[in-house]
């Protein structure tokens, strides 16, 4: 199939990619010609796991290529994905101006009958806004279907999510549109639920802001925990192992990050009071939330003293294990409650670094390997919890730190284990050590 994919960000480049190694044919475009050159020239433009190999793959068979030209991308194919960013507006409303134009620009380009396919997460009542754009804009002969079409793959394991998908979702009046997705869908012989517009746009909402929740309804839990001295990884156990609940999305720690659940539980937040439904749930959630950073660093303040002149070094920035994406990561949250304070701030992370430059700038200092970061460090805090940190030295840690003191806002690592080495070891939700 002939297909266009408007937006090469982690949604656009991963779909346009999934479709060209499934046999498509491919488009991929971007209004950051920066980026479209790279990727021409095989830069990634973030990094995910397995995503070169099989861009490059799929650009050199010719199944995949770039273009900044929405026209060029839009007269050459059927089926047109749109997988633009959608960020909070300052309201916390969901900024819909990149849906906009890209509908206006394929509106614009019309050559024949085209299928619009919204894969950006947007508030009820997009879909019919993307039409109403289109037919105020395209030639008056040709004819357009708008399909809800959800994605939920995640940062750091996205081209597996892309292929293995819990379920597909395709919201459509018109069952033509609804064919062709079935159709594009149907190599990859997964569950797929047909609704219309709006139900499929309310499912991507329902599904994170659920969620989002459910890691703060453990945070809170772990909270709790800390009080009276109870441990929150064997009430994950107990409670995980009930099949109605399960384990998934009950890992307590610093709360969630990233350019979706913090985005979209205050989109929804802001639909819900539109329409005059109180959601009290989801903004207990985000409360939960707001409140994990500045917990953190108060637990540091209690067990350092003032955090004045104290140097603290961070492992991990991204917002998650497996990506470089730095939105709304906890880390940054941290380095500011941190800096303000007067401390001293030292990261690490595996992948993260060209981002934090850029974004950091000469704020902290970045080092090299989490030796060098821990090196004269009065406490190391674990932010991320990639494998890597996982398997650190920790008798050669413990010689190179100043004072052997560790908040782990990950429970990364067993504290007896910690203990046997001679760490103080603070982690969220279990017993401090004596
Ligand atoms: P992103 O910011 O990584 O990428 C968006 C890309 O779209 C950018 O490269 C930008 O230059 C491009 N763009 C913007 N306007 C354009 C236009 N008019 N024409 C062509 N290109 C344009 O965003 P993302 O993380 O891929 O997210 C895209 C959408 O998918 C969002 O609505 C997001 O909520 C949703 N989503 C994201 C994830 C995720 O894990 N990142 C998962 C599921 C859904």
């Amino acid at each position: 199939m002939q297909i266009a994919v408007i937006g090469t960000g982690y949604v656009g480049l991963v779909t346009a990619t999934v479709f060209a190694d499934l046999g498509n044919d491919v488009i991929a475009v971007d209004v950051n010609e920066e980026k479209v050159r790279g990727l021409k020239a095989g830069k990634m433009p973030f990094y995910e796991p397995g995503m070169e190999e099989m861009v490059t793959r799929n650009h050199a068979d010719g199944r995949l290529d770039f273009t900044s030209d929405t026209a060029e991308a839009v007269q050459r194919s059927e089926v047109i994905f749109i997988c633009v960013d959608t960020p909070p507006k300052a309201d916390g409303s969901s900024d819909l101006s990149h849906v906009e134009a890209a509908a206006k620009a394929i509106a614009r380009a019309m050559n024949g009958p085209k299928v619009v396919v919204n894969k950006s997460t947007v508030p009820v009542g997009t879909g019919d806004l993307v039409g109403r754009i289109i037919e105020a804009h395209k030639p008056p002969q040709y004819t357009f279907e708008v399909v809800s079409n959800p994605e939920f793959l995640r940062e750091g394991s996205a081209i597996a999510d892309s292929l293995h998908p819990d379920r597909i979702i395709i919201g459509a009046s018109n069952p033509q549109a609804t064919m062709k997705l079935i159709e594009l869908y149907a190599p990859l012989e997964r569950q797929m639920l047909i609704c219309d517009v709006a139900s499929a746009e309310i499912i991507k909402y329902a599904s994170n802001s659920f969620l989002a929740t459910k890691i703060s309804f453990i945070n809170a839990i772990a909270n709790l925990c800390e009080k009276v001295g109870a441990d929150v990884g064997q009430v994950v156990k107990g409670m995980g192992a009930d099949r109605r609940i399960s384990a998934e999305f009950l890992s307590p720690g610093l709360g969630f990050g990233g350019s979706c659940f913090p985005k979209d539980t205050l989109s929804i937040l802001r639909v819900s009071e539109k329409y005059g439904c109180k959601f009290g749930i989801v903004e207990a959630a985000l409360e939960v939330n707001q409140a994990r950073a500045q917990l953190f660093v108060a637990r540091m303040e209690r067990i350092l003293g003032s955090l004045t002149g104290k140097t603290i070094g961070l492992l991990g920035l991204s917002f998650k294990p497996d990506t470089d994406d730095l939105r709304e990561a906890k880390s940054l949250e941290i380095i500011e409650l941190l800096l303000a304070r007067g401390a001293t701030v030292r990261a690490y992370d595996p992948v993260a670094m060209e981002k934090a430059k850029d974004l950091l700038g000469g704020k902290i200092t970045l080092c090299d390997t989490p030796y060098q970061l821990v090196e004269g460090c009065d406490a190391v805090a674990i932010i991320t919890e990639w494998n890597e940190f996982k398997q650190l030295n920790l008798e050669r840690m413990h010689a190179l730190m100043k004072q052997p003191v560790v908040f782990d806002g990950r429970n990364i690592y067993p504290p007896e284990r910690m203990a046997k080495f001679g760490f103080k070891y603070y982690s969220v939700g279990r017993p401090e050590p004596a």
